[in-house]
Order: structure tokens, then C-alpha cells, then sequence
């Protein structure tokens, strides 16, 4: 069995339920287990005793898409692209994956997956929830292949060509998607366990406005009988809003799914942004999480603050979107956005942040071995150089992380008891050769006329 020990000037340990930053110890990982956190240096083949290190849980990402956003990826800022400063999600990100999907060969499609499992890994996830097109299988080789946890969630739709029209408004074809839920079956049957149980599947509905009611049905119903969770995208806009009021007697998107029984503990929803305070009083009393992706909508000039949805008690992770996958980067977003919203200096704290990307996020996916450094405990870690210039001198590493810290920063990425990334280096394969493939990829697509013309729209 490997044995890996970590000296951490800091470790984020739990006692009694609750976070504490030890100092000075060392993580034993047997396996893939956490056998040990100890002050004593302990016996191991490998030894990292690199001072400043700030230990953490492995850190769980569960909302991005590595392919829909590496297609608007530098064309989208600064309002390019925006058609009345709407949402580019029914006029860039959608048709151009489906199409991207299509024109790429599955070697390209591979190598995007790859670029993207890449971004996400140094940007300190050791769990990924990744929502995408069931035309792009390719995410699940690339996640098995580079070792991250994976949580792949191909989307279901009831229209699979979901366009928005120059009104801005989502026409809606109507067919049942179930084509796509033999699709899923399928992925399942081939994927879910594999990896030695890191990469499993997730029920991946779209969104409220592109799933219609017999979807939403049978898809909660599969989910609940393989006991995986299910995610969704739910008040995204207020097109959305409107277009599930006029669709279903005045509903607003949650109202809608829980009139069909999917806002229950096992349901993820990205976003929520458009939602009213009603709405997520009604999700907190269901137990239904947001995953926040703060800083894909800071783009659009959108505030989607996670204090708002933590003070209505809602349970609240935070995800990247896709956009740029550095989570720690997106912590810090998500406080400024807070205190800003809020106006207040006391609202997502350090602590709190942490939590939501740790504890909390395992928590909804049923995973207790994941988020915690404790005896016993699946061996992923997330572990940050504390020495660099901006993160001196040091009093509370939790703060400086959160307020200071950005995926730069990040020294060693453990999942399952694997080295993946160390000295801020992915080790099992050359970093340029995939950022150079993946790239080429993306680049054929961007020279599509259609991409060319929704991106200068
Ligand atoms: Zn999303």
C-alpha cells in the first residue's frame, strides 16, 4: 500500500462538527485513506515536509462545464455577444456545444475534456459535479484517465435544440426526452463506479425552461432509484421567470419543480438568481441547495451574492461555472460580492466559504468521507503554499486564503490517495501538450460562421 506523509504549518481538521486549524502536523495518507494527522513525523515512502503548507480537505467544485464555456471563453466579456444585455446561454453557450460537439472529431472532443479537467485540477478541485452535452462521452475518459473525483452529469433535455428567438424568449419543441434518458441509462451502465469508484453519474435535467413536466417526472424517479443526485439549472434570468409562469398557471421555476417533487434534499440547482425571497424560503423548508457561481455572472453585470441565499437558510456551495475554473479565486469572489450586496463586512465569512466547498458539499452528494481531514477519511487534499509574498506575514490563514489567495497559489492536489498535481504542476502528463491540443479544438469552432456571428450579435 503507497504511504504519503504532508507536513502542514496548518491543517484543516474538524472537531466535534465544527473546523480547527491545527498547527504543525503531519496528514498520513495509507492508500487512499487518511490513516493519520499527528505531530510526530510518521513513517512513509514518500515524504513532503515543505513548511507553510496550509492542509485542506480536497475541495469540491460541483458546478462547471469544461466544454459549453471554453466555446465563449475571451468573446463573451464586456457585453460581446449580448443581444439586448440578455443571457448568452440560448444564443452562445447551447447551440455552439451542440454544434462544437458535432463538428469535433471524439480525439478533439477528448482533448477539450482534458484541457478543462486540467484548469479544473489546478484550480483546486479534487471533486467535480460537470453538467454537459451527452454528445461529448469523451469527459468521462478524460476523467478517468487524469484521476479527478467526477461527478459526470450528461443533460437531459425535452427540446435538444433549445434556441432563444430575437425576442430573447426559448422556443420549446416538445418532445418527451426519451432519447436521452436511454442515453443516460447507457452512460451509466458503461461509467458509473468505474475509476475505482471515483467517477460516478448525477441526474442532469437541463433547466426548468427546456425540460417539460414528464421529463422532470421520470428523471427524478431514475435518480431516486439509483439513489444519485440530481441537478438542474433553475431561475436563471428572468426570461426563464417568465416563460414557466406562462407555460404552467403562474408558477415560478421552483414552484414548478415542486409541483413535480423535485425540490427535495437530493436536488443541486445552479444558479437561483431570479428567484424570489418566497422561492427560496420554499427551498430551504425542502432542503434543495444553490450552487452559487458568483463570478460567471458578475461577467453579465448580474449579482448572484451567496449571502442572500445563505441568510434564507438555504444550504449554498459554490461552483465556477465554467467560466474560470479557480475555485479559491471564486471564494473570494463570492465574499466581495456578498459584502457588497449586503453592504456589510460580516457576511460569507472565511470560515463559512471554506465550509460550503468542504463539509457541506460532501454532505450533498451523501459523501461524509469527502470534505474532512479525519481518521478514516477518503484520501483527496487540497494544499496551499502559504509562503508566497502576498499571503505574508501570516496571522489567520483561513482569512488570507479566502481574501488573498488564488489558484497560483495552489501547491498539491491528492485525490483518492494520488499525487496529482505537486509543486503547482500537473505530474501525469505535459501541461502544454494539452493546453495546445485543447485549445486547437476549441479554435475550430471559433472559426465557424455561426460562432463568429453569435459572438459579434
Ligand atoms: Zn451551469
Amino acid at each position: 500500500m503507497s504511504t504519503i506523509a504532508i507536513f502542514g504549518s496548518y491543517v484543516l481538521s474538524r472537531r466535534e462538527g465544527a473546523q480547527d486549524v491545527l498547527r504543525d502536523h503531519w496528514v498520513l495518507l495509507e492508500g487512499n485513506r487518511i490513516a493519520a494527522i499527528t505531530p510526530e513525523r510518521p513513517a512513509a515512502a514518500e515524504i513532503h515536509d515543505r513548511p507553510g503548507r496550509f492542509i485542506l480537505p480536497g475541495l469540491l467544485n460541483l458546478h462547471n462545464h469544461c466544454f459549453s464555456e471554453a466555446v465563449a471563453r475571451s468573446h463573451t466579456e464586456d457585453g460581446n455577444g449580448r443581444r439586448n444585455n440578455q443571457s448568452i446561454v440560448y444564443t452562445v453557450l447551447l447551440p455552439l456545444s451542440k454544434r462544437g460537439a458535432e463538428l469535433l472529431s471524439s480525439e478533439e472532443r477528448l482533448a477539450v475534456a482534458r484541457l478543462g479537467i486540467l484548469q479544473l485540477l489546478k484550480g483546486g478541485a479534487t471533486t467535480v459535479m460537470e453538467p454537459f452535452r451527452n454528445a461529448i462521452p469523451e469527459m468521462f475518459d478524460a476523467a478517468e484517465e487524469m484521476g479527478i473525483r467526477f461527478y459526470g452529469a450528461p443533460y437531459l433535455f425535452s427540446t435538444s435544440d433549445a434556441k432563444a428567438g430575437p425576442d430573447g424568449v426559448v422556443h420549446y419543441a416538445g418532445d418527451d426526452g426519451s432519447a436521452d434518458l436511454a442515453t443516460w441509462n447507457a452512460l451509466y451502465q458503461r461509467w458509473h463506479g468505474r475509476g475505482d469508484g471515483r467517477l460516478r453519474l448525477a441526474m442532469s435535467p437541463h433547466a426548468t425552461d427546456t425540460c417539460g413536466p414528464d421529463l422532470l417526472r421520470a428523471c427524478a424517479a431514475r435518480a431516486r432509484e439509483l439513489d444519485v443526485p440530481i441537478t438542474t439549472h433553475l431561475a436563471q434570468s428572468r426570461g426563464e421567470v417568465e416563460t414557466i409562469g406562462k407555460r404552467y398557471d403562474g408558477r415560478t421555476p421552483a414552484e414548478y419543480l415542486d409541483w413535480l417533487g423535485l425540490l427535495a434534499p437530493d436536488l443541486l440547482a445552479a444558479h437561483c438568481i431570479a428567484s424570489t425571497d418566497a422561492d427560496l424560503k420554499l427551498m430551504a423548508a425542502r432542503g434543495a441547495a444553490v450552487l452559487n457561481c458568483p463570478r460567471v455572472f458578475a461577467r453579465a453585470g448580474t449579482t448572484a451574492a451567496f449571502s442572500r441565499f445563505a441568510a434564507h437558510g438555504v444550504k449554498t456551495v459554490v461552483g465556477t461555472d465554467g467560466y474560470n475554473m479557480d475555485l479559491l479565486g471564486e471564494l473570494n469572489a463570492a465574499s466581495l460580492i456578498s459584502k457588497i450586496t449586503a453592504q456589510r463586512a460580516d457576511v460569507a465569512n472565511s470560515p463559512d466559504l471554506i465550509e460550503a466547498v468542504t463539509a457541506t458539499a460532501a454532505g450533498l452528494i451523501k459523501r461524509t468521507d469527502l470534505g474532512t481531514i479525519t481518521p478514516g477519511a477518503t484520501a483527496d487534499l487540497t494544499v496551499i503554499d502559504m509562503t508566497h509574498p502576498h499571503l505574508q506575514p501570516l496571522y489567520d490563514p483561513r482569512r488570507a486564503l479566502i481574501a488573498l489567495g488564488n489558484r497560483a497559489n495552489i501547491d498539491q492536489v491528492v485525490v483518492d490517495g494520488k499525487m496529482l498535481i505537486d509543486a503547482g504542476k500537473y505530474v501525469h502528463g505535459d501541461e502544454a501538450a494539452i493546453v495546445a491540443a485543447g485549445s486547437a479544438a476549441i479554435g475550430r469552432i471559433w472559426d465557424l460562421p455561426e460562432a463568429q456571428a453569435a459572438f459579434n450579435a
